[in-house]
């Protein structure tokens, strides 16, 4: 494992955002309960990684299971505790977490919202990036689903498909899609989050000066939900 020796700091500095299930966590239909989290191996060393240089990692995960009835905004502040737990036994944290509870045929009435925020659209990366005070054309997006990589390239971001969780069915579809178009395959594809983690650092290790500024990471919890209508700025 390489040494990361540089630390981030200041306004512009990049971010890391992350899709949640099957990037983070195995990939669980509609995962409500926390006696369903279990953390994809490796991912907890990486935003360890992560943080060690004061990249802040923010989590953006659709979770349509609200608006769908099959669990509520409670149960997803339960699965992002414990998730907390899990993380910090690996001396890892994240920033931020933000969901979309929203979906256009919801069951439950008041998240049939056509919304902003759920991806590809970028309302919850543009929230992110003004809270946490990062650029999102610094940013990268970790997912593995097109609506992640969608996301991305929306957001002006930089995009890596993970073969974790729908990962490999995404990598088919894209390499079928580029077959049958005859457009060469651009997706950045990694097999994991971790490796992912060790391929920005060392982008971002080439790519910018070095901070002399001491780490000045933000580890407290926030939870973040969008009002409901509440459109963000794109
Ligand atoms: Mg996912
Ligand atoms: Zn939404």
């Amino acid at each position: 494992m390489a040494i990361d020796t540089k630390i981030w700091t200041g306004p512009g500095r990049p971010a890391v955002f992350l899709d949640r299930d099957g990037t983070i966590n195995e990939e669980v239909k509609y995962l409500g309960s926390p006696h369903q989290l279990r953390l994809i191996p490796g991912v907890a060393e990486a935003i360890a990684r992560l943080n060690q240089v004061s990249i802040p990692v923010i989590v953006v995960t659709n979770q349509s299971g609200i608006a769908r009835g099959y669990y509520t905004e409670d149960d997803v502040q339960d699965v992002h505790n414990y998730m907390d737990k899990l993380l910090a036994d690996h001396g890892a944290s994240v920033s931020a977490y933000y969901y979309c509870p929203h979906h256009p045929d919801a069951i439950v009435k008041k998240y049939a919202v056509d919304c902003e925020c759920r991806k590809p659209r970028i309302g919850m990366l543009s929230a992110a990036a003004a809270q946490e005070n990062v650029s999102l054309s610094q940013a990268y997006v970790v997912g593995d689903k097109r609506s992640d990589l969608r996301a991305a390239v929306n957001a002006g971001a930089r995009g890596i498909l993970v073969r974790t969780g729908y990962g490999t069915k995404t990598e088919e579809e894209l390499l079928h899609e580029s077959e049958a178009t005859g457009a060469a395959l651009v997706t950045n594809i990694v097999d994991d989050l971790a490796a992912a983690v060790e391929q920005i650092l060392s982008q971002l290790n080439q790519s910018q000066p070095q901070s002399v500024k001491p780490p000045k990471f933000a580890s407290t919890y926030r939870h973040h939900r969008p009002e409901l209508g509440q459109h963000y700025p794109h």
